[in-house]
């Protein structure tokens, strides 16, 4: 009920302050006389809201109706901390209101109880103030925004030196099936619905954020990790009654955490390195909580760096790629008799960088692909012009696995043969171990097709990994390539020296020829030649991998 303000009462000094105070338009203020409880409100308060006067008995049995449904308990929980609990005597709140057009739309709510001198509360004053534009909810979940999020991070990060909490970001990890299968409008039913039921599980001075896609947050101050697995299973569970009439929907959540001030104490960089922890949960597999670590983060943006950086590089037609060469010899006089290609990436600052740094990146995503195809039109093309000088030189090329599945990559090779006039018994395909076989039989089917066109198989890396013993009858090669794991020590070491005797000994009896690798000393070249019956020796003792020309300065036109 509206009340007539005493002459002269505090409060009626307070009125004037107010109106000069509420011309900023954005925030509306109140004070509460703690003695009698009335309330003194501002004019755009009344006017906003559709009260009944500027000043009240009862405040709550007015605003608390205008208060979104779904944020009353929260607004009470608050409440109750400064006049039941008394453990603070601050109120700072996030909630939607309803105007007098029926709008809804978010305020921040701060209030502060004054004391006189013997603690005794006095006023309890406060503004509430209309949210930024910019932090507005979302029209399908209701909720606020990124930038709310970021903001109450940062004030909260601001506001006390030594706090310390959780940031989570949670992804839906087939939403987009979801949309694409029922449509748009039952896409935001199921947002609603997921939105409304993590509410549930969140205790209820949480506030969940919608951010971009379908993306969600939320802050929880002193969380610990353990805490965070906890609520993430229970979100989990909740994602599970989410289902369609036909109890045919299926829709799990991934979530990245980072805490601060562990992690960070910037709220953009704690944000960032949630959505990054996100991004680690779904490349692990989905439906499951990550927590940031620097030295995941850090793997993970040098993977992200080196894949555009690759893609630019294919997309520029590879032209920070090189091909090195290096010599391989016929191992009884030690006569230059082919090369083996091996590719490089020239780096910005002109670094060559070896391929095992970047090698894997081309081949998880499939970038080895078009690499693989540059690779073999130039292996081709060298070999063509040094066939000039040495008309049987032979030329050793690295394929990986990815390559071979490639339904386009006979018929390339093919094409390519055709195209150089290559003799293609010159060339050989050395199958690296980039992935483990376990189709043997597509894999020889493959080779059949290269074999019949008259290109030659060798077993990459024999003695590593996939390629042992085991293998040799099941892979249609004609030449091992022994790994130089067996060579490094085989002077000092007679297990190695008997090994790799009777490795050649068998691959000889089953009519492979054997390339050793690695051999960089006279004693082992000699070894090899006089007792070993080798057939081709490739190492640094007769060359390391050179760029072109260098190769052809030191093995070329006579
Ligand atoms: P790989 O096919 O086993 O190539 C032989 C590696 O051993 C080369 O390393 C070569 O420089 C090194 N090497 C040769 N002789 C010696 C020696 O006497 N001592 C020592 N310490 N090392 C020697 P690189 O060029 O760094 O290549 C590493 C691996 O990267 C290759 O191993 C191959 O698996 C892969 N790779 C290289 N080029 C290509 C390519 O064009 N395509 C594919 N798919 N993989 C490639
Ligand atoms: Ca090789
Ligand atoms: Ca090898």
């Amino acid at each position: 009920m509206e009340q007539e303000i005493p002459e002269g009462s505090v409060l009626n000094q307070l009125r004037l302050y107010f109106n000069t105070l509420q011309q900023t338009g954005n925030s509306y203020l109140f004070v509460t006389d703690m003695k009698t409880g009335t309330v003194l409100l501002s004019d755009n308060f009344v006017e906003d809201f559709d009260l009944p006067g500027i000043v009240l008995e009862d405040m709550d049995k007015y605003w608390l109706p205008i208060i979104y449904e779904g944020d009353r308990n929260r607004y009470t929980a608050s409440l109750k901390a400064v006049f039941e609990t008394h453990v603070t005597d601050e109120h700072n709140l996030e909630y939607r209101v309803q105007y007098r057009n029926g709008e809804f739309g978010w305020v921040n709510c701060r209030g502060k109880l004054a004391r006189d001198e013997d603690g005794t509360p006095v006023f309890w004053a406060g503004v509430i103030i209309k949210m930024d534009q910019r932090l507005r909810a979302d029209s399908v979940t209701g909720l606020l925004n990124r930038y709310a999020m970021n903001k109450t991070l940062k004030d909260e990060l601001e506001a006390s030196a030594g706090c310390h909490g959780a940031v989570v970001i949670i992804g839906l990890d087939n939403f987009h099936v979801i949309k694409e299968t029922y449509g748009h409008h039952f896409g935001d039913v199921v947002l609603k619905q997921i939105a409304q039921n993590i509410m549930n599980v969140l205790p209820p001075d949480i506030l969940l954020y919608k951010l971009d896609g379908d993306h969600f947050g939320f802050l929880w101050p002193d969380a610990m990790p353990d805490e965070m697995e906890i609520i993430f299973s229970s979100i989990q569970l909740c994602m599970r009654e989410v289902r369609d009439a036909e109890d045919t929907l299926y829709c799990t959540a991934s979530a990245g955490a980072a805490f601060y001030p562990v992690d960070g104490t910037e709220s953009v960089t704690l944000m960032k390195y949630a959505e990054a922890a996100l991004d680690m949960a779904r490349r692990q597999g989905k439906d499951r909580i990550c927590f940031f670590s620097k030295e995941n983060y850090d793997r993970w943006r040098y993977d992200v760096g080196m894949q555009s950086l690759m893609q630019n590089c294919i997309a520029k037609g590879c032209e920070d790629f090189m091909l090195y060469y290096q010599p391989q010899v016929d191992a009884k006089d030690g006569r230059l008799i082919g090369a083996e290609a091996l590719l490089r990436w020239r780096d910005k600052d002109e670094t060559i960088v070896a391929p095992m740094q970047f090698i894997p990146f081309l081949e998880k995503s499939r970038m080895i692909i078009p690499v693989g195809h540059w690779i073999i039109e130039q292996a081709f093309a060298t070999c063509k012009e040094w066939q000039k000088y040495q008309p049987d030189f032979l030329m050793s090329i690295n394929i990986s696995l990815y390559q071979l599945e490639e339904h386009m990559f006979f018929p390339f090779v093919e094409d390519c043969v055709a195209r150089y006039e290559l003799d293609p018994h010159t060339i050989i395909f050395e199958l690296t171990e980039s992935q483990s076989v376990t189709d043997w039989d597509f894999v020889n089917q493959q080779f059949q097709k290269f074999h019949s066109l008259g290109i030659q198989i060798a077993m990459d890396d024999f003695g590593t990994g996939y390629a042992s013993l085991g293998y040799l009858k099941n892979f249609a090669c004609n030449i091992v390539k022994v790994d130089r794991v067996f060579i490094i020590d085989i002077m000092r070491d007679e297990y190695d020296r008997n090994l790799v005797k009777y490795v050649i000994m068998l691959c000889h009896s089953i009519g492979m020829k054997v390339c050793i690798e690695g051999v960089e000393e006279k004693e082992a070249y000699e070894y090899l030649r006089d007792e070993c019956d080798a057939d081709l020796i490739q190492g640094f003792y007769f060359g390391r991998p050179e760029p072109k020309d260098v190769f052809l300065q030191r093995f070329g036109a006579k």
